[in-house]
């Protein structure tokens, strides 16, 4: 049976509009309409670019008629609304930059559009990137498409359920402390982390500046290789991003495993894991050992020291990069008489409550006195987190384990419980703090249906290990062949 078109993988996009069997405006029109179909519900999008969209699109027809290609030609995407793009409101889910539209397009951003990309919109956010659920979004809440009356996780949920919907091809996300592949996981989708410097930060609205990484959404392995491969390597406007060589990394999905050394860590297969995740995890791990992978046992010793240390960083950069945000340059001004109070009253009507917290957190841990004894020591132990992992990846090639202890919880559930939602990062953030790489493919479902995800993570620039290794496992198994069918009530 031949596909719809909102239902085709990047790589069959490409195949089909190459061969001429439909353009890049049918598909963007076919997109456009499931958008209208859904979105509704799903809340995804925070912006559509309809227009722009199809304007995009006649030009990718027209330089693919006149003979020209491009890796992402005609290929529609969507972008999480916290990385800049000129003349396209980007808001990063907050009021407070409810009417901001940058002068300037985001590294990232642009390479997709010079390989040829189609942007469809800017997708929902947690605010700042701050969450795990997009319920912190100052908008409205992003519906995971598998269950429409839970969470898609955060905070790149509104491109996980705008893929997951079959609402893009795939989309940008950025990861903190896991919001590419936490709700790539409740979504059942891939999500791509790269290692830090791997791709530009420039233009990416800073959150933790020395954890930020752009990444991807995408419905197979190979998509969000195509992507990776289209926007990573050293930028000019970046000091962080690596000067080192970008493969095509699409290159290295050989589908073989053999000879490659998995390591599952003691730390993460810990009471508190929901069974099914744990089963459905060492299940995946036994088909990579079927499929001639080694698997050897490795410990990561101060994992549970990792949640303390994100939190202390992580609000200690956000403190300082928010303080931007003063109702002079940019965005929502309160318009008060006096400098301090237009001050107070911008950002204390600006910002939500989240968002609040983490900048006194943040202020908190670095204010004079306090210094050594937070942010500093958190900046060592963060140190004895990396070199945990540099131990375990010289026995090791890739490291396996759950994303996430639960599947999708509900929407509501953890909304006032901050230390909760904390504690759905809590596989997925030491890889940030390390600077490493990582994946989540989908490895099953639980009991309610809901999707799960195995989190493949590897050494720093080892993003070729990871993508073989989790295309091997997901050739080897129908998951990502699974699509959530939201109910579509007319209104
Ligand atoms: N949930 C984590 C936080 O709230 C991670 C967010 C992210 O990766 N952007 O900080």
């Amino acid at each position: 049976m031949s596909k719809a078109l909102h239902e085709l993988t990047i790589h069959e996009a490409l195949t089909g509009m190459r061969q001429g069997d439909f353009s890049a405006v049918d598909l963007t029109q076919a997109l456009l309409e499931r958008i209208a179909l859904l979105d509704g519900q799903v809340k995804a999008y925070l912006t559509v670019t309809a227009e722009l969209a199809l304007e995009q699109a006649a030009q990718a027809d027209a330089r693919r008629a006149a003979g020209g290609e491009a890796p992402l030609l005609g290929v529609p995407l969507a972008i999480k609304d916290v990385l800049c793009t000129a003349g396209v409101r980007t808001t990063c889910g907050s009021r407070i930059l409810e009417n901001f539209v940058p002068p300037y397009t985001a590294s990232a951003v642009q390479r997709l559009a010079d390989a040829g990309m189609v942007m469809l919109g800017k997708t929902n956010t947690d605010e700042f990137a701050m969450g795990s659920s997009t319920e912190n979004s100052g908008y409205f809440t992003t519906h995971n498409p598998w269950d429409l009356d839970r969470v898609p996780g955060g905070s790149s949920g509104g491109s996980g359920a705008a893929v997951a919907a079959q609402e893009a091809l795939a989309a940008l996300g950025t990861d903190t402390g896991g919001s590419v592949r936490l709700p790539a996981s409740y979504c059942g989708i891939v999500g791509l982390k790269p290692s830090y410097g791997r791709v530009s930060r420039y233009g990416l609205v800073a959150y933790g500046s020395s954890l930020d990484q752009v990444g991807v959404l995408a419905k197979d392995v190979r998509d969000s290789a195509l992507v990776l491969s289209a926007m990573a390597g050293h930028d000019a406007y970046d000091s962080t991003s690596m000067p080192a060589p970008v493969p095509d990394f699409t290159a290295a999905l050989t589908g073989d495993v053999r000879g490659l050394r998995i390591g599952l860590p003691d730390e993460y297969f810990i009471a508190g894991v929901q069974p099914d995740v744990e089963a459905a995890v060492r299940r995946a791990i036994d088909v990579l050992g079927e499929m001639g992978a080694e698997i050897v046992r490795v410990s990561l010793p101060n994992t549970d020291k990792a949640l303390p240390v994100y939190y202390l960083v992580a609000t200690a950069e956000a403190s300082a990069n928010l303080s931007r945000f003063d109702g002079v340059r940019y965005g929502y001004s309160a318009g008060a008489d006096s400098i301090q109070e237009n001050y107070r009253q911008s950002r204390g009507q600006g910002f939500g409550a989240e968002v609040k917290r983490r900048i006194m957190l943040g202020t908190y841990a670095l204010s004079a006195g306090y210094y050594d004894a937070y942010y500093l020591k958190a900046q060592q132990v963060r140190t004895l987190i990396k070199q945990d992992f540099e131990a375990a990846f010289e026995k090791v090639d890739v490291i396996a384990c759950p994303v996430a202890p639960t599947t999708a919880f509900r929407i509501g559930e953890k909304a006032d419980n901050p230390l909760e939602m904390y504690l759905s990062d809590v596989f997925t953030i030491t890889l940030n703090l390390a600077g490493m790489c990582g994946i989540s493919v989908p490895c099953g479902f639980d009991g309610a249906g809901l999707p799960i995800g195995l989190q493949l993570m590897g050494p720093h620039l080892g993003e070729e290990v990871v993508l073989r290794t989790a295309h091997a496992y997901e050739q080897a198994t129908h998951w990502h062949t699974q699509w959530a069918q939201p109910a579509v009530t007319e209104v």
